[in-house]
């Protein structure tokens, strides 16, 4: 492991010029992705700049009503919050859903939204990898790829984004704050994980040396009927093979409202709008849903052994809007 020096800030422009200050620096939250990328060698960075002492990890009213949640808001914290239980269910359940409780009490908000890929040959240094050195190959491709991408994938990188957090985020129309240098800039969720194209080592669009420093959800009431649902290997402690964040509104049977973001699926959280397109205005029935999963899966390309999310997605999307249309009608 390289050596690397550490500095601790406590203002929000004291850790941005601290990053500028030295090109291979990197911001340190709960260190729970970072130092274990540091220990593999994917990252080598000279200096850590530790953010969790910056007054960011706060959960504030907007003037519209909607919620921003501060980048150092530790994971436990966001999914304990009373108003992210009341009005974004999903996010309060898609946060438990990840990691442990301990994983949990260290990690944050930002470094959830920025945590690597958990493909096995990005952290195998004896192996080739596109997002870890561009150009040198996607070993994937023909290899171990039973947990990859189906939508929006490209031949130089299969990856799935890992997380749950995410995924929520998406589905909820969340816009990411952050300060550099020149200032601070938003990034709604959409435009801040970058298709994977020819450049899977290019994940955001947040500018060099930016720090995260919010994300906020605007006011959805539909918001507050909503669910997310994580398919895994084992009950506890596994990444999503497939997972779903769906909010639905149903007025005299029919669709009125609807969310829907599928994680687990692409390179990043997978707003599913075709699939909300086709349901808006049609009988709540599972025939709807299942067209609807479908409009969204039309677009899948499968790899020999990860066909199977094809129809796990679509499964879940008929179970989960299937639910939440019962609970609709009590
Ligand atoms: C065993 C294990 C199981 C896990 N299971 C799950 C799971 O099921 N679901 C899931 O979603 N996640 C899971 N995780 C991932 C975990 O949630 C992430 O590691 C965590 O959210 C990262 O947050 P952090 O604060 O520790 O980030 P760090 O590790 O400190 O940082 C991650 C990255 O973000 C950057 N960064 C951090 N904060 C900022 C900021 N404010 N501005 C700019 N850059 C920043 C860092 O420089 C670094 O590049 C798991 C992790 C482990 C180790
Ligand atoms: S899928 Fe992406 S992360 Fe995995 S080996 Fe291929 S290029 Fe690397």
């Amino acid at each position: 492991m390289r050596e690397f020096g550490y500095e601790r800030a406590f203002d929000v422009s004291g850790a941005v010029a601290l990053l500028g200050g030295e090109p291979e620096a990197r911001f340190l939250a709960g260190g729970t992705n970072l130092v274990d990328l540091m220990k593999a060698g994917v990252e080598r960075p000279a200096l850590l700049i530790d953010v969790r002492e910056l007054p960011l990890d706060g959960v504030e009213f907007t003037e519209d009503g909607g919620l921003r949640i501060g980048s150092t808001v530790t994971n436990s914290d966001l999914a304990a919050h009373p108003e992210v239980r009341r009005r974004f269910p999903a996010l309060a359940q898609a946060v438990l859903a990840g990691a442990s409780g301990q994983l949990r009490n260290m990690a944050t908000v930002g470094g959830n939204l920025l945590q690597r890929t958990r493909c096995g040959y990005f952290i195998d240094l004896s192996k080739p990898c596109n997002k870890r050195t561009p150009g040198s190959g996607c070993p994937a491709l023909t290899g171990e790829h039973h947990n990859h991408g189906i939508l929006g994938t490209s031949e130089h990188c299969v990856a799935t984004h890992p997380s749950d957090m995410a995924v929520a985020l998406a589905a909820f129309d969340a816009v990411i704050s952050y300060e550099t240098a020149d200032g601070p800039g938003e990034l709604p969720i959409d435009e801040f994980y970058l298709p994977v194209g020819e450049t899977p080592h290019i994940e955001t669009a947040l500018p060099a040396g930016a720090l995260i420093t919010g994300v906020t959800l605007p006011q959805d009431p539909v918001a507050a009927r909503s669910r997310y649902r994580k398919v895994r290997e084992r009950a506890s402690y596994a990444f999503a093979i497939g997972s779903l964040a769906a909010a639905l509104d149903v007025q005299d049977d029919v669709v009125s409202e609807v969310r829907l973001a599928f994680g687990a699926v692409a390179s990043r959280p997978w707003r599913a709008r075709a699939a909300e397109q086709v349901l808006i205005g049609r009988t709540a029935s599972a025939e709807a849903f299942a067209a609807a999963a479908d409009a969204e899966l039309a677009a899948a390309e499968a790899l020999p052994e990860n066909g199977y999310k094809v129809t796990l997605m679509r499964n879940l999307v008929v179970a989960v809007l299937t639910e939440l249309t019962e609970e609709a009608a009590r």
